[in-house]
């Protein structure tokens, strides 16, 4: 078993980075001077993103290190543009022309089709062809939690690695298994946790900033979610793609090893998802095999609703929805693109996702 190493960020960001993989030893231990590396952070919207100076600090690292042949890559939620206007707004697309690394789309990516060891749901997966022509990934999420699977660490931030309707195929045949076959398929190198500032309450986008100003690194993405885990108070019931991922590869939990700060000094109760609080009493959520995007988007929108201006509004998201259902009572939202106007909606909330404005304006349209 391995170690996790927990390094507090008093003394500046890159000081830390250096400590956490010190004390895990070394970012040389990971990684050679001639490995062909990609990075992979969490971009997935405008907010709660792998903090940059961070991820600045470990460009410098390996180019420190003689690392010449370094991408940057990611595919977020929605098509390829949305990619595309998170790289820019985050500031990840300046940051890698000012040390001329390739940011890669990789919603504009082909695939392989990988099959999976041992699956739990997944037979066959389609992972970013860019995967596989790189000899080593360091895997930089950003500690938050998430609606879906409790939290989001090393192991969910492998999801971005998948190319545009593949994250959707996750979801329909449910997203924790999948997720634990897209792990048995692909492993990083090397897991750094941006714990920097976190986000509870709500996630992955839509929460309130935590600031844990810590920096978690570990080989194993397990080892390394389990500590992160704990560190938000989380138990393994409530992080089912952990808890599978570690029941399917054995992992012992209790060889872990926590170099640097002690757990107990450093944990924190983060606020819960309580989706029971986000939904209004007249609103009714029918949800079929919709992506997590998707779903965030409706929880987001639902804040903006200020005032119920209907008795019974029902909305529906996800290719699968159960159509026989269009036909109960009330006003009826189709939400999102893949959710199929035309069959007895009322509305129709275009996007994939949607904007999180745009569930209030189509109601108010049509009041
Ligand atoms: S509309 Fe929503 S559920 Fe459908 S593919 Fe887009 S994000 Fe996923």
């Amino acid at each position: 078993m391995g170690t996790v190493s927990i390094a507090k960020t008093t003394n500046g960001i890159k000081p830390a980075l250096i400590q956490a993989l010190n004390l895990i030893g070394g970012l040389n231990r990971f990684v050679a001077a001639n490995d062909r590396i990609m990075l992979k952070p969490n971009l997935n919207g405008t907010e709660g993103l792998t903090d940059i100076s961070l991820f600045e600090s470990l460009i410098q690292l390996l180019s420190d290190l003689g690392a010449k042949n370094v991408i940057i890559a990611e595919s977020t939620f929605g098509n390829a543009d949305m990619t595309d206007m998170c790289f820019l707004k985050s500031g990840y697309a300046e940051l890698a022309k000012k040390y001329t690394i390739p940011l890669i789309n990789l919603n504009r990516s082909q695939y392989i089709e990988k099959e999976v060891a041992r699956p739990l749901v997944l037979k066959k997966i389609r992972i970013a062809k860019e995967v596989f022509e790189v000899d080593k990934i360091i895997n930089v999420p950003i500690m938050k939690v998430h609606y879906a699977t409790g939290v989001t660490l090393s192991l969910k931030n492998m999801k971005g690695l998948l190319v545009g309707e593949e994250k959707r195929r996750f979801h329909e045949v449910g997203l924790d298994k999948a997720i634990v076959d897209l792990n048995t398929t692909v492993e990083p190198a090397l897991n750094i946790v941006d714990s920097i500032h976190c986000m509870e309450r709500m996630g992955p986008r839509g929460g309130d900033r935590v600031d844990l100003d810590m920096i978690l690194a570990g080989e194993d993405a397990a080892e390394v979610d389990y500590v992160g885990s704990q560190i938000m108070s989380y138990s393994l019931e409530e992080v089912k793609h952990l808890k599978y991922y570690i029941e399917q590869h054995d992992v012992d939990v209790n060889e872990i090893m926590i170099a640097g700060e002690s757990l107990e000094k450093v944990k924190r109760q983060f606020k819960k998802v309580q989706m029971d609080t986000l939904i209004p009493g007249n609103v009714h959520i029918h949800e079929k095999d919709a992506c997590s995007a998707c779903m965030n988007a409706l929880l987001l929108s639902l804040r903006f609703l200020d005032k119920p201006s209907r008795d019974n509004v029902n909305v529906y998201l996800g290719s699968k929805v159960d159509i026989e259902n269009v036909n109960a009572e009330g006003y009826k939202v189709a939400f999102g693109n893949c959710c199929v106007y035309g069959m007895g909606f009322n509305a129709h909330v275009k996007g994939c996702p949607p904007y999180p404005f745009d569930l209030k304006r189509v109601l108010e349209e049509h009041e």
